[in-house]
């Protein structure tokens, strides 16, 4: 394989193309949006509807377990206020969420090409002179 799970890893965590390393998955000036593919190498990069749910999910789970999850164990032992850990929770459930967005998709697109790294066009076998890409 030309490009290793390692690879893969940095270029998640750094919100790169999988495929070429080429920054970024998002669109240029834009917050929210993901390129329809990579500028630099092509690779598809919006799936079909529902590929990125499980960021969503994975937004929420660290959301909760990295944000409110230690704002209530801090409002349980009394480090902070009842009324400091509401408006803690209030506030940080919207704005955590919306500073993960980014992360989140690429974090999602990492895992599923961690698991399939065969999947990259990079780390496909090239196909000989009668061979079929299907097979
Ligand atoms: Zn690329």
């Amino acid at each position: 394989m030309k490009v290793t799970r390692v690879q893969i890893v940095a270029r998640g965590l750094t919100n790169r193309c999988p495929n070429c390393g080429g920054r970024t998955i998002f669109k240029a000036g834009t917050l929210f949006e993901v390129n329809q593919a990579c500028p630099q190498c092509g690779l598809r990069i919006e799936r079909d509807e529902g590929f990125f749910l499980g960021s969503l999910s994975l937004n929420y789970g660290v959301t909760l377990v990295g944000f409110l999850t230690p704002v209530l164990v801090l409002a349980y032992y009394k480090v902070i206020g009842t009324t400091t850990a509401i408006v803690l929770a209030g506030v940080g459930a919207i704005l955590v969420p919306a500073l993960l967005y980014r992360p989140s998709r690429s974090w999602w697109l990492m895992n599923y090409y961690l698991f399939l790294p065969q999947h990259l066009p990079a780390n496909k076998p090239e196909s000989g002179p009668g061979q079929d890409e299907n097979i």
